[in-house]
């Protein structure tokens, strides 16, 4: 029943999960008796709160805060905080619906959750993020715990941000815990947290391919966004012998022919933190096109002929139209490294063609195995190489694919990773639920 007007991102991410669920109820008729879709798609629980804060010119400013537990049959629950003027709390039921899954997946301990503010941080001073980061923990901090929910970082919110949350959590709570997970390595962080998401996405598209006899070897790639997931995909698609080609931000793309000049992303990102349209005053070579430059309904980035396609910005970047183009101009393989980038038309048409198409829950899964790798070292109080970290990460990646594909090919349709990864993710979370009875 869709009651609520305000939650079309949640409605478009249950719809999805749940057309994908049909075959799997009518063989199991155990999750209907114990109305499993019905108490899935409720949360367990859901906070919102308040967040007063002074900026630079001491004047008052109040945002919302958001955190949502959705579902804790697999373990404390685990997702990212997002912080964006976009934010509200359908947003935030959409992304921790899909945690719970993704999680899943992972075959990991973790229940799904996720959370985040409007506040904007584009533009902030420094002490601004912090004063903010510590007011949004002041109330944050009575809700999580490291048995009990753990979040990390999405949109907005990196390494700097989790350092200010953590500060305020270990001064409230008295506690030095694996409270938040994507945090420095001088102080509990894992390594290859940072670049996990972009790693994995890229590890899903090379295991995808590698069924059909292809590799990412000399091919051009497009990515969008330019933030944390972009950063690091295009990193592994340079490992793996790729070409990426394309960046974005909100503003505008860049379109860069010989490949994308990964250290100059990283300093203007990373570093300067400015807006990609500087890219060109560094790369005279490269094109940069603003938005309204796009062809009309679309995004510019998919008009670029590529092999591969990386979403990583943000849902519903990628419609119907920009699926096409990519069919058109021969792309045979999509990795999602964001949170449900493709419009379910977009998304039918992926799945209708019989492309490589790895949809975001399972494809982005990398980032929040990677949390829990960084939750397995704070407990036991060992930190383990990159190199042990990455050839985890790999094989985490690898086993969701197995898992996605050998569940699509169980219920008649091999190359449907969306009703692979829906169906294996859900399964594990409802049978915990029915063994853990009604609670
Ligand atoms: P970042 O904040 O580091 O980067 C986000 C990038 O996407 C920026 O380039 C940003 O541009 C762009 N972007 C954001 N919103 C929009 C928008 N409305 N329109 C156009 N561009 C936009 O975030 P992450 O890289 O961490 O996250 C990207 C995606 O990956 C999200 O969907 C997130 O949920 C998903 N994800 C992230 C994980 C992680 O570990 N970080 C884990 C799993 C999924 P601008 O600077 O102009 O806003």
């Amino acid at each position: 029943k869709r009651t609520s007007p305000s939650q079309t991102e949640f409605y478009q991410a249950a719809q999805e999960v749940l057309e994908s669920l049909r075959p799997l109820m009518i063989k199991y008729p155990k999750y209907r008796q114990h109305k499993i879709i019905e108490r899935i798609v409720e949360p367990e629980r859901q906070i919102l709160f308040r967040v007063n804060w002074l900026d630079d010119n001491g004047v008052i400013q109040v945002n919302k805060g958001f955190r949502i537990e959705f579902n804790s049959a697999l373990g404390p629950y685990k997702g990212g905080l997002r912080f964006h003027p976009s934010v509200n709390a359908g947003v935030i039921k959409f992304l921790g619906f899909e945690q719970i899954f993704k999680n899943s997946l992972t075959g990991l301990q973790i229940g799904g959750g996720k959370g985040g503010s409007d506040f904007n941080p584009k533009g902030k001073s420094d002490n601004e993020i912090m004063r903010f980061c510590q007011a949004f923990m002041s109330e944050l901090f009575r809700h999580i715990g490291a048995n009990t929910d753990v979040p990390a970082g999405d949109i907005g919110v990196g390494g700097r941000e989790i350092g200010y949350m953590f500060g305020m959590y270990k001064k409230l709570a008295n506690k030095y815990e694996g409270v938040l997970t994507g945090k420095s390595l001088k102080w509990g962080g894992s390594l290859v947290r940072t670049e996990a998401t972009g790693y994995g996405a890229v590890y899903f598209a090379k295991y995808m391919l590698e069924d059909r006899g292809e590799t990412l070897e000399g091919k051009r790639c497009v990515v969008s966004g330019s933030g944390n997931v972009s950063i690091y995909t295009i990193e592994k698609l340079y490992q793996l012998g790729a070409i990426p080609v394309t960046c974005s931000d909100s503003n505008g793309m860049i379109y860069d022919e010989a490949g994308i000049d990964l250290e100059l992303l990283k300093d203007l990102k990373e570093v300067k933190r400015v807006r990609l349209s500087e890219y060109v005053k560094y790369v005279p070579t490269a094109k940069y096109t603003p938005i309204e430059g796009y062809p009309e309904g679309t995004n510019g980035v998919y008009a670029i002929p590529c092999f591969a396609a990386f979403p990583s910005a943000t849902q519903n970047e990628l419609n119907l139209a920009d699926a096409k183009n990519l069919l058109a101009n021969g792309c045979v393989c999509i990795s999602e490294g964001a949170n449900m980038p493709s419009t379910p038309d977009a998304v039918d048409l992926f799945v209708e063609s019989k492309i490589c198409y790895g949809p975001g829950k399972a494809a982005n899964a990398g980032g929040v195995a990677t949390s829990q790798l960084e939750m397995a070292q704070n407990a036991s109080m060992v930190n383990w190489t990159f190199e042990e970290v990455d050839a985890k990460l790999a094989q985490i990646m690898k086993n969701i694919y197995v898992s996605a594909s050998t569940t699509a090919a169980e219920f008649g349709e091999p190359t449907n990773l969306v009703l692979g990864a829906n169906i294996a993710g859900f399964r594990k979370v409802a049978d915990a639920m029915i063994e853990q009875g009604l609670v």
